[in-house]
């Protein structure tokens, strides 16, 4: 299937709202190789600058959503035309409620010893009819990823969720996806300890006021770092001329 996309920085984007996504994951869930799904927002997109890696990978995602309200601020000003913010976590809990109702079955890779099992838990509480297959924290060795791969094919589920932080859960797809036995694999980030409730997700003030990168701000501040990524974003966003090649 053929998608309209925009490129942010030189970071290909798919131009979806959330409905959109749904319908195009509707398809790759029928595929029969391993098709792949990153949530990328504005850290991602300045990583991908310097990561030619990253925005490879990225560029051949099957579905790559606009997760970052810095993205759809950047596209207003050049009219790149997408239309709203995808968030990853609320695409999840789209898929989620999809496989509820009928029964796909998933697997959960990352986070800390015990926070894939906690949200497993907690993702079965809220959708009893989910398979999930098999859970696998997300601190192993580069040597361990075949033992972890058979352990994955073994259980063949139909979704693989791979919450190992941007961007060494994208590498880890993208390295791998030739030989997972799954229909899709997506890059999930924080998902995993919002569900496991390791992590909280924004208030919804925070949400409605497009705050939520603040409040990630506020509740952890080691992140400060990592965001300063988005001042020189929308620096770069006001006056590179090359924006959206
Ligand atoms: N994580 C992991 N293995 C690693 C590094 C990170 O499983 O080697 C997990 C981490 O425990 C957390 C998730 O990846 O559950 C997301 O990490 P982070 O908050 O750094 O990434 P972000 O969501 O901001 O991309």
């Amino acid at each position: 299937m053929e998608l309209n996309e925009v490129k942010i920085l030189g970071v290909k984007i798919h131009k979806v709202t959330m409905n959109e996504a749904f319908n195009v994951f509707l398809n790759l869930i029928n595929m029969n190789t391993c098709q792949t799904i990153f949530t990328p927002n504005t850290e991602i997109v300045m990583a991908a600058q310097e990561d030619k890696e990253l925005k490879t990978i990225l560029a051949k995602g099957d579905l790559v959503i606009p997760d970052g309200i810095g993205l759809i601020y950047a596209s207003s000003l050049h009219h790149l035309g997408l239309e709203e913010r995808v968030p990853g976590v609320e695409f999840m809990d789209k898929i989620l409620k999809f496989c509820n109702t009928t029964k796909k079955s998933i697997y959960i890779l990352g986070g800390k010893p015990g926070v894939a099992e906690r949200a497993a838990e907690n993702i079965l509480e809220e959708y009893p009819n989910i398979r999930i297959k098999g859970t696998q924290d997300g601190y192993f060795s580069e040597e361990d990823d075949l033992k972890i791969i058979d352990g994955i094919n073994d259980a063949r589920p139909d979704i693989l969720f791979v919450a190992l932080g941007a961007p060494k859960q994208e590498k880890w797809i993208s390295k791998h996806k030739k030989i997972l036995n799954v229909k899709v694999a997506m890059g999930v980030g924080g998902s995993v300890d919002i569900w496991a409730g390791t992590a909280k997700r924004a208030p919804k003030f925070f949400i409605a006021l497009n705050l939520e990168w603040f409040y990630r701000l506020l509740t952890n501040p080691s992140r400060i770092f990592r965001m300063f990524a988005i001042p020189k974003f929308m620096i770069k966003v006001l006056i590179d001329k090359e924006f959206s090649k």
